[in-house]
């Protein structure tokens, strides 16, 4: 039976200081929409038993097995560069940990399951549109080989949220390594709480770094680690084309993972100053200031240990100094990440000076020409294809730029040491066919809130473990929008 699921407890171990002990309030009648099967079998759980009654009522909230520990973390966070003592978790519950194939421990946590002592004014639940969303796209992103919180699956409750208007509920089991967050810390600082600021630094360490950690300036060490996975995810998120829209502290996770879908979405056609989010009036979020928020959301984190940096170090002046160091050191970090993945997008694994101009000069074209940003790289493989059809099909040749761009790139290619058939398959390795389009998840998300029909989104599923395979993947899933909706706009999905 389900209860042979073990729930390890670690966080719900730690003082109370850090979550609040919380039940999921169960739902009338919940049913799976979907149960993703591939992470079940990663995580050693088996699918069928979750289909079943107790299943689906383990995933709804409804039954809590014994050895689970459920409760609400806390956080704070500045949202939108405001700062905001109390958040927590409003509508998620932890039922505890369980572990992978390789022992590593998952947190497995029902998002959308009812009030919590951090709701606030919310009402605990999700609509089932939002849950639908951040099933796909974070499914989509770790096929992408980026990182990011996995879902298990999508239960509809059987009751409806009121929004703008009146919706069906869902619920999302979100498995992640760490739900720990840049808010976590703040939180603790915030409260001048160093004895809990302290204990959630060994425990980070303890769970996540152990393995890179080793000296006792620990609390410096961990600042720079997390910085180097920031300013690597950010780099990732770019190369797809991916606008998280709500990179508030409380959303900025410190193992570099992609947390929380609210209004993200996906550039179209190349624009740097692309942002979706409805409620983002100032575009503080947009495609081009990620990096910038990235490094302003680690400089938060930086001032909330600086306390432990100080005392490691025996010395508040030097503590800031470096600790200032490593803040500065993101940007080129996170610039040497974003020309090295850019390299590899047009088939490049040599490092020459040029490469840059190269790569700018591509992505000036595509702005210039408002140019898909996911096909334009993806097709590039083609040029250096013999197939002269496809050739024509797929590029336009036309435009003289494009075309100069293309001649400079394939003299770049000859300094390479592999053949072009080999420079294809990098490229293609590079470069995914298949991204979660606006449009697409869209329509998959009205028909199943408003029609009932769920084919659309089980059919896609289907296809998002392997988004660098075009040859299976139906064609209307890859080609960009007929006409862009300049008006798109993304929700946080509360
Ligand atoms: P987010 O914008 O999703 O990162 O959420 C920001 C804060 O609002 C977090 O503390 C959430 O837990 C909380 N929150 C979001 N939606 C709801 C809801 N429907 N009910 C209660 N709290 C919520
Ligand atoms: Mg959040």
């Amino acid at each position: 039976m389900i209860a042979d699921i073990q729930f390890n407890n670690t966080f719900s171990s730690l003082p109370e200081t850090f979550y609040k002990k919380v039940k999921p309030t169960p739902v009338k009648s919940p049913s799976i929409i979907i149960l993703n099967t591939r992470l079940c079998e990663e995580l050693n759980l088996q699918s069928e038993k979750l289909f079943t009654e107790q299943g689906t009522n383990l995933l709804s909230g409804n039954y809590i097995p014994k050895d689970a520990s459920p409760i609400s973390m806390a956080y704070g966070g500045h949202q939108f560069g405001h700062w905001v003592p109390q958040l927590g978790d409003g509508r998620a519950i932890l039922l505890g940990e369980i572990n992978n194939k390789n022992d590593t421990k998952y947190d497995f946590q029902l998002k959308g399951s009812g009030i919590t002592p951090y709701s606030r004014n919310g009402d605990g639940r999700s609509a089932l549109g939002p849950v639908i969303r951040e099933y796909l796209v974070s499914e989509s992103m770790h096929y992408l080989n980026i990182p990011s919180t996995r879902s298990l699956s999508i239960v509809e409750t059987g009751e409806y949220v009121m929004r703008d208007r009146i919706l069906p509920g869902g619920i999302l089991t979100r498995i992640a390594k760490s739900h720990i967050r840049v808010g976590t810390f703040q939180y603790f600082f915030a409260k001048n709480d160093l004895v809990s600021l302290k204990i959630l630094k060994d425990y980070t360490i303890n769970r996540y770094y152990q393995k890179e950690i080793f000296g006792d300036k620990t609390s410096l060490n961990l600042l720079k680690l997390i910085s180097e996975k920031q300013a690597k995810l950010i780099a990732l998120w770019q190369s797809i084309g991916f606008i998280h829209g709500v990179m508030n502290t409380d959303n900025t996770s410190i193992i570099g993972d992609t947390i929380d879908y609210g209004p993200c979405a996906f550039m179209d056609n190349y624009d740097p100053s692309t942002c979706f989010s409805s409620i983002d009036q100032n575009k503080r979020y947009a495609y081009k200031n990620q990096p910038k928020v990235a490094q302003w959301n680690l400089a938060m984190l930086a001032n909330s240990i600086l306390p432990l940096i100080a005392e490691e170090m025996g010395s508040e002046a030097k503590a800031i100094k470096d600790a200032e160091n490593i803040i500065y050191d993101f940007e080129n970090i996170y610039k040497s990440y974003y020309y090295n993945i850019f390299r590899n997008k047009i088939g490049l694994t040599k490092k020459k000076e040029e490469d840059i101009s190269i790569i700018n000069e591509l992505l000036e074209i595509m702005y210039d020409e408002k140019l898909d940003f996911t096909s334009t790289f993806r097709n590039l493989s083609l040029l250096l294809s013999k197939n002269k059809e496809i050739n024509k099909q797929n590029i336009n040749l036309t435009n003289t730029k494009f075309r100069d761009w293309v001649l400079k790139w394939k003299k770049r290619l000859t300094f390479e040491d592999l053949n072009i058939q080999k420079i294809i398959t990098s490229l293609n390795k590079s470069n995914p066919s298949l991204i979660p389009r606006n449009h697409i998840i869209e329509n998959i998300i009205e028909e199943a809130s408003f029609n009932n029909n769920y084919e659309p989104l089980k059919t896609y599923e289907k296809f998002i473990h392997k988004p660098y395979d075009d040859k299976n993947i139906p064609i209307e899933f890859i080609t960009p929008p007929r006409v862009i909706n300049k008006n798109y706009k993304t929700f946080c999905g509360t």
